[in-house]
């Protein structure tokens, strides 16, 4: 069937859009309702004629080999069953993110689907969302798996992701997504979904979100990844809802559009602010359909880089307020910084290390930092308080033990250097003793 610019409007005066959705959404509308012993079906007609339950709508009634006919307008939204509804089969998937999807339902009904699609990449690096591969692989970072796993340079995460999930599962491994893994993957996100929705609906920008492509992961992960880690700070540390949207824009992760998909301007001198009486958007960093994506960072690193942002944002030592914004630059923090660096030799955001021993920092990029600006012996010092306050918040119990870790071997040094405790505490047992004390701190 075709639809041209001449075409006759319908019966009902209503000519076909031209978004109508392709069969096999039409289908894959339908699957969460069918019934038992469903092996095809019989006919599909576009209707244009009005029935009943989708008054003055071009709608496909699908007659099946088991079961009632099924109803699915023309856009792919399904309308229900003509009649009474059927017991839906056990087997038919039950996640909002696959029930209704046409590459879960082909894998569903038996046609296992090679996650090595050689359609997986455009242009050597540029993840391809329209491949089936990144439905499933949207899938296992909503579980949490590391959607960055596997060897880069092999550029297959959604391979090695695969893998993982079917080597912690039980199930045989290579690249094929079966009825069997699709069964664990759906059966394991309707928990999640369930869990996930009252946070996500929390998110101030919930309301604005821009739509996500078909393949990516549920509109309410998305928020959930964002909520999440403000919902868990002190109420001090927690912007309003005005302030969230604007910290978006500027320092935080993501970013705010017109419909069109481009970003916001400033409003002022120093892009402080824009905006928001204009009709704006919410996408999220490696959630927008428009932007090349070259990868997709696990659920924990996105938390981690949402608080990373923040913690930029508050940050006193980068010399930013505005005091419509009130906790821009509203944390002090140059105590904190004197801990691992020199601050009396500080230059702006630059100062030496007290340590070249990168095991005295939280995280390998709080130690490198960024590169350039600083003078000869200086390093940028912001990326340390961001990641340890991501860290701190995201990963308390590594934060503690590391700390622990650390005190016990500012003790083991003290005890060397100063006489009278190695008299004090010399025997081993007291130094043991010693040590467990300081490491329940
Ligand atoms: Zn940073």
């Amino acid at each position: 069937m075709t639809r041209s610019a001449n075409t006759a409007p319908s019966q009902n005066g209503q000519p076909l859009a031209q978004s109508w959705a392709d069969s096999t959404t039409v289908f894959a509308a339908a699957a969460p309702y069918l019934a038992c012993g469903v092996t095809h079906a019989r006919l599909a007609n576009l209707n244009l004629a009005s029935y009943a339950e989708a008054p003055s709508q071009s709608v496909w009634g699908l007659n099946f080999d088991a079961g009632q006919n099924q109803l699915v307008k023309w856009d792919g939204a399904y309308v229900g069953a003509q009649g009474a509804p059927n017991a839906p089969c056990a087997a038919n998937l039950k996640s909002d993110f696959l029930k209704s999807d046409a590459c879960a339902n082909l894998v569903a009904s038996g046609t296992a689907y090679d996650m090595d699609d050689p359609a997986w990449l455009i242009n050597v690096s540029d993840q391809n969302r329209e491949t089936c591969a990144y439905k499933f692989f949207s899938g296992f970072n909503m579980l949490g798996y590391n959607t960055m796993a596997g060897n880069p340079s092999l550029q297959k995460p959604q391979v090695a992701v695969l893998q993982q999930f079917q080597n912690q599962r039980g199930l045989p491994v290579s690249t094929l997504v079966t009825v069997d893994g699709l069964g664990q993957l759906d059966s394991l996100l309707v928990p999640r979904e369930i869990k996930i929705a009252a946070v996500a609906a929390t998110f101030p920008l919930y309301g604005r979100m821009q739509p996500l492509h078909r393949n990516d992961v549920s509109k309410n992960w998305v928020a959930y990844i964002y909520m999440l880690p403000m919902s868990v700070l002190p109420a001090h540390l927690r912007m309003g809802d005005v302030e969230t949207t604007q910290c978006i824009w500027g320092q935080c992760l993501g970013f705010l559009q017109d419909a069109n998909g481009v970003d916001l301007p400033c409003q002022q001198g120093g892009c402080y602010t824009t905006d928001l009486t204009v009709d704006y958007r919410f996408a999220g960093a490696y959630f927008d359909p428009r932007r090349n994506h070259a990868a997709l960072p696990s659920a924990a690193a996105d938390v981690g880089a949402v608080l990373h942002e923040y913690a930029h944002y508050l940050d006193a030592a980068l010399g930013s307020t505005y005091p419509p914004n009130p906790l821009l630059g509203s944390v002090a923090t140059s105590g904190f910084y004197d801990i691992s660096y020199d601050m009396s030799q500080a230059q702006g955001a630059c100062a030496p290390r007290r340590s070249t021993n990168p095991q005295d920092w939280i995280t390998r990029y709080g130690f490198a930092g960024v590169p350039g600006g600083c003078m000869q012996g200086k390093v940028f010092i912001a990326e340390e308080w961001a990641e340890a306050f991501s860290m701190y918040v995201a990963a308390g119990r590594n934060f503690r033990a590391a700390k622990r870790r650390h005190c016990a071997e500012v003790q083991l040094a003290e005890d060397e250097r100063v006489p009278e405790h190695r008299i004090r505490y010399g025997s081993p047992a007291r130094r043991r003793e010693r040590l467990q004390r300081r490491s329940r701190l």
